[in-house]
């Protein structure tokens, strides 16, 4: 029997008017290229977004077409995605740390007809414009006054919206249609396009308000030092204006003491990002010898946070979400908002919870499964390749047939890639990705968990665990690392000393390899591609 209910598309248009009506008074705080702090309301963006709907119709925008940005974090960039989508078209961002040759590999594979960016990007586009489809038009987010000279031929973001009406009628149509496209950043090959749709985007900002709730407040602020450019800024664009958070966009600035200065003068509440920035911002709240002001939640997520920072911060009365996710779930697919039989274990117990990669969220599934597709149990000891199902994940990719047939399981599960174990209570441990992990003598070792451990010393400022080839064992552990500033080097030995407590003395890395700075990727982690490219002449001592 079919129920009675109605059946009304979910579309993103309908959030921003939501929160013009409900929240009309929260703000979007960006740093500007300009070099000024910019404060604009939900209701004033509302205005600003459909007056700028107007100016892309008039450019010839239409349902479906491709619309891209380059940009920063800042309240043009959220009223791109807004207007695009809103209209019907699909808002493409795009990385501003690719390569060349995968920045011209996605603009012509995307075909963009608009390509908005900000100021400080202007030399990467000219740079490749030869290589970019002959009719795609550039707009420069920023006014007449501060147009940089350039040969982009390009059109003035703000004389777009000059005089347009503030209302737009948004055009209704089906909740699948496709809103939004991130490309991967694709360690090997090219770089495949997920393809988000209104419902999809809609749904995972419900998600989000659903089960990180501890991390949102209304009336309080949120800032996504998380890019714009990748997922969606981990649907932050979405969920805030739900919630009725104000947003702080911190623009390029994303060193420790400039996000410290943000955070402290605008009174942020919670912080979502990667565990690089957060080792950068803790070593600022360590010279301050103080928290910023109001600062009470972080997210960490996109790569494994090392547990000594989940300590500190949690040491110091900030609370921790460590979360877990992917380009191709929108991103959000396990959340690390504790169960209350968690936050009254011993705080140590606590936090190896919280150094887990979470819980399920609500309408993600999780398998794990082994070489043959067989499942692998919920132990917290058998490790699988993990496989997702949802509403929010990718069926496959954008004009990709080959990769697309790849994506998904027999069974419609997509195979993430990552290695992990779930706990019977259902606690997600990425051990690896599948390429990363490491395999000496037919056994796996977690670079996860030894790079981990590494941290936690204190004369480790930031390390990786690669596998090196070996005559005897196949692989075996070397670790990269940085050396903390003003610190001594800890032998090797030192080091076996500060980890065999949790590791077997075969798991221990053969040696340490000081390095200033470690190679990162497109998305701000560690890029063990890289590391095995630049250790291809590398040896192994002779220790086994
Ligand atoms: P990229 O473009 O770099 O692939 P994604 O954000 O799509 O960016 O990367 C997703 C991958 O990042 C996951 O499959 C996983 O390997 C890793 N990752 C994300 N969050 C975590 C986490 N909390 N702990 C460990 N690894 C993570």
């Amino acid at each position: 029997m079919q129920a009675m209910m109605m059946n009304r598309p979910l579309l993103i248009s309908s959030i921003l008017d939501f929160a013009a009506e409900q929240h009309p008074n929260a703000e979007i705080v960006s740093v500007r290229t300009e070099g000024d702090l910019h404060r604009q309301t939900y209701r004033q963006t509302a205005a600003r977004v459909a007056q700028l709907a107007h100016g892309l119709e008039a450019h010839g925008v239409k349902l479906g077409d491709r619309v891209a940005t380059l940009a920063w974090n800042g309240y043009r960039h959220f009223e791109l995605y807004y207007a695009i989508s809103g209209m019907g078209a699909v808002c493409h961002t795009i990385n501003p740390r690719l390569s060349a040759e995968q920045l011209i590999y996605i603009v012509n594979h995307a075909e963009d007809k608009l390509i908005f960016v900000d100021t400080t990007f202007v030399p990467i586009l000219q740079a490749v414009k030869e290589h970019l489809p002959k009719d795609t038009r550039y707009v420069i987010m920023t006014e007449r006054a501060h147009m940089p000279a350039n040969t982009l031929d390009a059109l003035c973001y703000e004389e777009l919206l000059d005089g347009k009406p503030e209302t737009f009628d948004w055009p209704e149509f089906d909740e699948n249609t496709a809103s939004g496209l991130c490309y991967t950043s694709g360690t090997t090959g090219n770089p495949k396009g997920a393809l988000y749709s209104h419902r999809s985007t809609v749904l995972h900002a419900l998600m989000v308000c659903l089960v990180m709730g501890q991390t949102l407040a209304e009336g309080k602020k949120v800032l996504p030092v998380v890019p714009l450019f990748h997922v969606n800024a981990w649907g932050l664009p979405y969920t805030a204006p739900l919630i009725g958070m104000s947003m702080v966009m911190p623009g390029g600035a994303l060193d420790g003491p400039s996000v410290f200065k943000l955070m402290d003068s605008e009174g942020v509440f919670s912080a979502w990002g990667v565990p690089t920035v957060w080792q950068g911002l803790l070593v600022e709240v360590k010279a301050q010898g103080r928290l910023p002001k109001e600062f009470a939640q972080v997210v960490v997520g996109g790569s494994a946070a090392p547990r000594a920072m989940i300590e500190t911060f949690e040491k110091m009365g900030v609370g921790v979400n460590h979360a877990w996710g992917m380009t191709e779930m929108s991103p959000i697919g396990t959340h690390g908002v504790m169960p209350r039989w968690v936050m009254e274990k011993p705080f140590d117990q606590m936090i190896n919870y919280k150094s887990k990669q979470g819980r399920r969220a609500f309408g993600v599934d999780l398998k794990i499964v082994d070489d043959n597709g067989k499942l692998v149990p919920h132990d917290g000891k058998s490790m699988g390749e993990l496989y997702v199902r949802g509403n929010t994940i990718v069926s496959g990719y954008f004009e990709n047939e080959e990769a697309s047939k790849k994506a998904v399981d027999a069974e419609g599960w997509f195979g993430t890639g990552d290695i992990a174990t779930i706990t019977s209570e259902g606690f997600l441990s990425l051990q690896d990705r599948s390429k990363d992990l490491i395999k000496s003598g037919g056994e796996w070792i977690s670079s996860i968990d030894l790079e981990n451990l590494a941290v936690a010393h204190p004369a480790i400022a930031s390390a990786a665990a690669i596998a090196m080839p070996h005559p005897k064992w196949d692989e075996r552990p070397v670790l990269v690392a940085v050396l903390a500033p003003g610190a001594e080097k800890p032998t090797l030995y030192e080091m076996h000393a500060h980890m065999s407590e949790q590791f077997a003395k075969w798991q221990l890395p053969d040696d340490i390899i000081w390095v200033d700075a470690l190679p990162l990727t497109a998305t701000g982690k560690i890029s063990k591609l890289t590391l095995r490219q630049q250790m291809s002449d590398y040896k192994l001592p002779d220790l086994r």
